[in-house]
């Protein structure tokens, strides 16, 4: 039997009618109903099943660009290294599938600065994709809030968002398995409710119900013999043999429980681990047609060797930097692309002060959020487009100090200063901002343009941050000199008080 027909009408479908819905479930999924070509898969399913065999064991590769949402400001951003863990762990529950993620070559991460985006309504999330949506790829993008819910699959891209992507969550896998066209197992209950201790009508919202003794599983809920009944659309808490703890009736009152372990229905994340046969035989063949332009590998590209350390050059051996302008180097691993990049006060490298990946360069440099006359640690995991899990063996860690070498007295080696809001207005304060290396006694005076003194205080000035009030209220409009001096030295900074 020759396919070629339906996908015709199949593809003027996709155009005509996105799935999309209304239904907002916090925490949840905003994926509901089913796509036109799971339907027509329903519809073919026997007859696509035999002219495959069943016997297709190869491996399909996925190329995904992820789009990373901010804010307009360009804040907020979701950590490029936390995009790679959540593929990499994506691969591994789509491993049995034998389905594997890889980053787009030359096209791995995108970062969008768009408020409107980063935190959207349904109308935001279909700017977002309409705008963005590249071709012959999985889109994912990572936002702060996508409509209310934990994720959805819609217009041919997935959304995720930031608080549901980490390292224990399911989400990047289930929207997946939506992208690729699976519905959820409770399929037709969204956003029904129901007592669960009556056995269920026959139908609900138009779809008929799905029974334990299996007759009528093509039929009803996922359309799949091998996943049970499960009619819970809410999320649910999974008892140790991974069933749900609400029991539920089917239409011929026979008791049963959800069976938590299935990525596609809503048991809490720590439940859930796998799609079940019937599941990967249609993603397999959703890729294989309505996708088949995701598929331009037919091999594995190279692995990074698992055992190779990234080699650091500089800054090692308690180097002098300066400290907002250091610049970090490292030789290249083969096979590797993108590096992740770690700074921290301690040799575990927490607190941590920079945590960034660079791709297709093995330099960065950090201007600000290092603190100064400081002993820090750093160290470079290596990942590639193809290679997304995190190497095992440890890591060389590099040690440096950071020194100001612009300071031109000694104040200016152990205090930094600076001032906001800077021009104020006349009566609101102005903040002197003193982060201090040493506790001492400093003198902050103002003296206007023509150097008379406007304002004088002592200070007890504490290792770290001290926040020094300046008022204004006395102060004509101008320029002022805001002085802080002690035996070491001065520091020197121009206000300007507005009306
Ligand atoms: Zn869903």
């Amino acid at each position: 039997m020759r396919l070629t027909l339906p996908f015709l009408c199949l593809a003027l479908l996709l155009i005509s009618k996105p799935v999309y819905s209304q239904h907002t479930n916090p925490d949840g999924c905003g994926t509901d109903g089913i796509t036109p070509w799971f339907k027509w898969y329903v519809q073919h399913r026997d007859a696509l099943l035999a002219e495959r065999g069943g016997g297709d064991t190869t491996w399909l590769y996925v190329p995904t660009t992820v789009q990373i949402t901010g804010t307009d400001q360009g804040k907020e951003y979701f950590n490029t290294e936390l995009a790679i863990n959540a593929m990499d762990n994506m691969n591994r529950q789509f491993r049995d599938a034998r389905i594997r993620f890889y980053l787009q070559p030359g096209d791995p991460f995108r970062y969008l600065n768009n408020t409107y985006w980063h935190d959207h309504n349904w109308g935001g999330g279909a700017d977002l994709i309409e705008t963005n949506r590249l071709p012959d790829r999985l889109n994912a993008f990572v936002v702060k809030d996508p409509a209310g819910n934990c994720g959805y699959s819609w217009m041919d891209a997935i959304v995720l968002s930031k608080s549901c992507s980490g390292a224990y969550n399911s989400t990047w896998a289930h929207e997946a398995g939506h992208h690729l066209s699976l519905p959820h197992p409770f399929y037709g209950w969204e956003g029904e409710s129901w007592n669960f201790s009556e056995p269920a009508p026959n139908f609900v919202g138009g779809n008929q119900v799905e029974k334990m003794d299996g007759s009528n599983c093509y039929n009803s809920g996922d359309f799949f013999c091998d996943t049970r009944p499960d009619y819970l659309s809410d999320r649910w808490n999974c008892n140790q043999n991974g069933e749900s703890i609400v029991l539920q009736h089917d239409p011929n009152n026979v008791p049963f429980r959800s069976d938590a372990t299935l990525l596609m229905g809503y048991s809490l994340d720590a439940c859930a681990s796998r799609f079940t046969p019937e599941q990967i035989q249609a993603m397999r063949l959703n890729l294989q047609t309505q996708h088949a332009e995701y598929l331009q590998l037919s091999d594995p590209l190279q692995e990074i060797a698992e055992d190779e350390p990234v080699e650091l050059v500089s800054p090692i051996d308690t180097q002098f930097v300066q400290f907002d302008n250091a610049t970090f180097t490292w030789n290249p691993v083969p096979n590797a692309s993108l590096y992740t990049v770690e700074v921290g006060l301690f040799e575990s490298i927490l607190p941590k002060f920079v945590w960034q990946t660079v791709y297709n360069t093995t330099t960065l440099t950090v201007t600000n959020g290092l603190p100064n006359n400081k002993l820090l640690y750093w160290r470079v995991r290596p990942y590639s487009e193809w290679d997304l899990s995190k190497q095992l063996a440890p890591q060389q860690v590099g040690v440096f100090k950071t020194y100001n070498f612009a300071a031109t007295n000694d104040l200016e080696k152990v205090v930094l200063a600076s001032i906001s809001p800077n021009p104020v207005s006349i009566g609101a304060p102005a903040m002197l901002q003193v982060t201090a290396d040493d506790n001492m006694d400093a003198v902050v005076s103002v003296t206007d343009a023509s150097g008379r003194r406007c304002y004088f205080e002592n200070h007890l000035l504490h290792v770290g941050e001290n926040l020094l009030e300046i008022p204004t209220l006395n102060l004509n409009a101008g320029i002022y000199f805001v002085t802080l001096q002690n035996e070491l030295g001065t520091i020197i900074k121009r206000l300007a008080v507005t009306q």
